[in-house]
């Protein structure tokens, strides 16, 4: 039963979204013998669902625009804990990326004048993203998917990575893999990886992210001897959908505010101009016939507080329900039945429409939305070098969602999939270099096979009979309850004794049946890493005593200058994680000079 395929390579990447597909083809455009590995079915990842679009200083909307720019929104994004020369690479390589897609078959739309169209969005000076209507993801993995089918890439779909192999020198040998269908193992001798898995949503109760994102990646890397950085900072957006259970978190997108929807409590109150902060209030209507009156005249009114950054409203929502204001199934309203006529709803917003209909039987032009905030967007990640995405272990990659550093605290909409072009690029580039200067690769050994196969079947042999799903919805619990939106110490503490203790439990899973097509056991395997990371976020959130992009405290409600400065470093102890600080990289004079300039 523990017989195995086995399978040799220059580099595996770990992950068919933006940023897999992305290395993939560089790595073999570089002379490398490369395999995807994907736990889903080639063209389901993730970044499908990606709408609003690519950040790119392309300048064809607004000649003003150029890198510069581009780095220094960013910067200021992240509260400027970004890594500073990741976000330079960004800004001076997203714009060739993208024109590179276009040139591989994407279909941009367009300006008048022809050049591919860029639109406005959150803390982006100049409209600068790229897109492709709504639905910029699923036209960014189409291209990339058939140009690494075409140059013959090896895809192996559905197929989940456990384990990662180091050789005596502790540089990357290999991979350890089953098959989701068979649960039959795959051994990869490789001596690069790119890892490209992702972020980690679902260890939150509601979330944004589909069923993949259960941070895989991130536990492979910490595993394998390498850190995490910044994983205090998780990414709330302020409208998902509450009701139904089975649809809970899914995404409302933020034009339905931008096109006039406002946000009311159980009181029909709208609630949002009593939370404008001291911050935005010159830019900030304080009336509801100011707010009304923008939405058709922009230059002599201020904007409603409904358009708020998504934190300040995020947290505002958070507040309400918390204040016993909240909707039936614990949101508020969004409504835009009562203010925008049925033919403007279906015209502007025809996907929310259909979304709704569809999933909640709630007609838009009829009635409120119940939302509330959804967990979104990890900006925490491996650790990794800006210019190569290696990590502290040779051979280990990352890029994605997956890697950290790029967007510090706080990451703008758009600059993912930037990120996952310009990231996912150097990461196929590197690797395969690394790869093919590395001359002697020892095989991996059968003891280190036999203990990641013993690994992945311990839930057959553990009779301890704790249930995997029983399991991760106390961890999404505790996670949303604890180390969610507003947290504060005593919380964050008790949240790390409940993941202590979950951690007990879940040496004593068990599950039944075979290994054919078993969910239970892919969750019991899935659950280690959601732990794992879920231990890294709450513990860097205990560390960090002051507020800054998405990490809010009620302890320490304020940013604090000596933090500013400082990474949060979660590394491997044993089953457990220690913290370690880091002082940011000093950024050089020329960059910084960019933000004395108002
Ligand atoms: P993914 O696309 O998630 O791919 C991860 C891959 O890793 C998958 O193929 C998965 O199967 C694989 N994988 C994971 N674990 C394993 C394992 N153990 N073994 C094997 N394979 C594994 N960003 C923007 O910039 N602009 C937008 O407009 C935008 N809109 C968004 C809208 C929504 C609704 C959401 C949820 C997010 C949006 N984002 C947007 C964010 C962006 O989509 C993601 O951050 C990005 O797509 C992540 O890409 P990735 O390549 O890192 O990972």
């Amino acid at each position: 039963p523990n017989s195995f395929e086995r399978h040799r390579y220059d580099v595996i990447v770990v992950g068919a979204g933006g940023a897999g597909l992305r290395a993939a083809i560089a790595a073999h455009d570089a002379g490398a013998k490369v395999a995807i590995i994907c736990k889903s079915l080639l063209g389901k990842a993730h970044t499908v669902m990606a709408e609003g679009g690519i950040a790119a200083a392309m300048g064809n909307v607004w000649s003003e625009d150029n890198w510069k720019v581009h780095f220094r929104d960013t910067m200021r994004g992240g509260k400027m804990l970004n890594h500073w020369r990741m976000a330079q690479l960004h800004a001076q390589e997203s714009a060739n990326r993208v024109h590179e897609l276009e040139e591989w078959g994407a279909l941009f739309d367009r300006t008048a004048e022809g050049l591919i169209s860029q639109r406005d969005f959150g803390g982006h000076r100049y409209a600068r993203l790229a897109h492709v209507g709504d639905r910029t993801g699923l036209e960014l993995i189409r291209t990339l998917q058939q140009r690494a089918v075409a140059l013959g890439i090896d895809v192996f779909m559905e197929c989940t990575v456990t384990k990662l192999f180091r050789d005596d020198e502790q540089r990357i040998s290999g991979a350890f893999a089953y098959w989701r269908e068979s649960g039959r193992f795959i051994v990869f001798d490789a001596p690069a990886v790119v890892l490209a898995t992702g972020g980690i949503g679902k260890s939150y109760k509601v979330t944004s992210n589909s069923w993949e994102y259960t941070g895989d990646g991130h536990a492979l890397a910490l595993d394998s001897g390498a850190s995490l950085v910044n994983m205090e900072f998780v990414q709330f957006h302020p409208t998902g959908m509450v009701w139904p259970p089975s649809v809970k978190g899914i995404l409302v997108t933020e034009s339905v505010r931008g096109d006039g929807g406002v946000l009311r409590n159980s009181e029909g109150r709208r609630f949002m101009f009593d939370y404008i902060p001291e911050y935005f209030k010159a830019e900030t209507a304080d009336t509801e016939e100011e707010a009304d009156r923008w939405y058709d005249d922009k230059s002599n009114n201020r904007r409603p507080p409904e358009l708020l950054p998504r934190d300040e409203v995020a947290r505002a929502i958070n507040a309400e329900v918390k204040a016993g204001r909240g909707s039936p199934h614990g949101g508020v309203f969004l409504d835009i039945a009562s203010r925008r006529s049925t033919e403007y709803i279906e015209r502007r917003l025809p996907s929310m429409h259909h979304q709704f209909k569809e999933l909640a039987d709630v007609d838009i032009t009829a009635e409120a939305m119940e939302v509330g905030p959804t967990c979104h967007y990890v900006m925490g990640g491996v650790a990794v070098d800006a210019d190569t995405a290696e990590s502290v272990v040779p051979g280990l990659y990352a890029a994605g969602e997956v890697a950290g550093g790029m967007h510090g605290s706080n990451r703008l909409g758009g600059n993912s999939l930037s990120d996952l072009l310009v990231f996912g690029r150097r990461a196929g580039e590197h690797a395969a270099h690394g790869a093919t200067e590395r001359e002697q690769r020892a095989p991996v050994s059968d003891d280190d096979i036999r203990a990641a196969a013993e690994a992945a079947l311990a839930p057959f042999e553990q009779d301890g009979g704790e249930n995997p799903y029983t399991l991760q919805h106390e961890l999404q619990d505790v996670m949303h309850s604890l180390v969610g939106i507003i947290r504060q110490a005593s919380e964050m503490e008790k949240a790390l004794e409940e993941i202590a203790r979950l951690k007990e439990r879940a040496a004593k899973l068990t599950v039944e049946g075979h290994r054919q097509y078993n969910p239970g056991w892919h969750l019991a395997l899935d659950i280690r890493n959601m732990l794992r990371v879920s231990e890294c976020i709450a513990l860097a959130a205990l560390e960090r005593t002051e507020s800054r992009g998405g990490h809010t405290r009620d302890d320490f409600p304020t940013t604090d200058d000596s933090w500013a400065t400082v990474n949060l470093h979660c590394i491997a102890d044993g089953d457990s994680v220690a913290i370690r600080h880091e002082q940011l990289p000093a950024m050089p004079d020329e960059l910084r000079e960019l933000f004395q300039e108002t």
